[in-house]
């Protein structure tokens, strides 16, 4: 069975999107931990990210990496964090978490409140900045 994340790559699930390419798409967490919580996914459904080839897995860190840009240029957090666990979706991703001066504490658990409009604000903001 698709994975949700797969049914997101083929438009069947909405989702705030952030950039896409031939291979990969980055689009907002639905439970972020901070503003801004971006994933980033190989568009071929590999469930653990070390399974992956290695040259999908180079491209999915440059991917990362162009959209980690992308959220330092828009939210200026102190930095941009990154997270690999896997645990909820069978779908190889990096969680990228800007980690902002005032909450310094990045952990799946630590859920924030954004609202729809904030989601679609930062989405927008953040595809803005982003080149891919
Ligand atoms: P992990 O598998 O690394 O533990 O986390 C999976 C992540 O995917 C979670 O942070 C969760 O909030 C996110 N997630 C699960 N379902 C959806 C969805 O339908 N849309 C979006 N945008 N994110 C999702």
């Amino acid at each position: 069975m698709a994975t949700i994340f797969t049914k997101i790559i083929n438009g069947e699930i909405p989702c705030h999107k952030i950039a896409e390419n031939d291979s990969h798409i980055a689009f907002l967490d639905i439970n972020p931990i901070a503003e801004g919580h971006t994933l980033v996914v190989p568009k071929k459904e590999i469930d653990y990210v070390f399974d992956l080839p290695d040259e999908l897995l180079g491209e999915t860190m440059l991917f990362s990496k162009k959209v980690a840009a992308g959220l330092d240029k828009a939210l200026n957090p102190i930095r941009t964090g990154v997270i690999v666990e896997g645990l909820e979706v069978p779908h190889a991703h990096i969680h990228l978490v800007p980690i902002y001066k005032e909450s310094q504490e990045v952990s799946l658990k630590r859920k924030v409140d954004v609202s729809e409009d904030r989601m679609s604000e930062l989405a927008t903001l953040i595809s803005k900045a982003v080149e891919i």
